[in-house]
């Protein structure tokens, strides 16, 4: 049989410990026993997993990003606004 693993309650408000790398509770601030608290090493463990989460979700949204950089608007798209002004204006009646 494998130890049951269940999430620890606050002893003093009863309610779900929502983080054990906190050494107090979230809900009420009660002094959250050493013996709840994640180790150094799963505290480490959890920072590291979220790295990975964090590079990963920056990976793809740099995959995306050609086609939505700075609004859309790229160089070749101002100098075809600027052909398309000039031409609208026909500058050369100007002189
Ligand atoms: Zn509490």
């Amino acid at each position: 049989m494998s130890p049951t693993i269940a999430t620890p309650h606050c002893s003093s408000c009863l309610r779900l410990m929502q983080n054990r790398t906190f050494q107090h509770c979230a809900w009420c601030g009660h002094a959250v026993p050493a013996t709840l608290l994640f180790t150094a090493e799963e505290i480490a463990e959890v920072h590291e997993r979220a790295r990975v989460e964090k590079k990963k979700a920056d990976a793809l949204s740099a995959n995306g990003k050609s086609s939505v950089a700075s609004g859309g608007i790229d160089a070749s798209d101002v100098v075809d606004i600027v052909d398309g002004i000039a031409q609208a204006l026909d500058l050369s009646d100007l002189f």
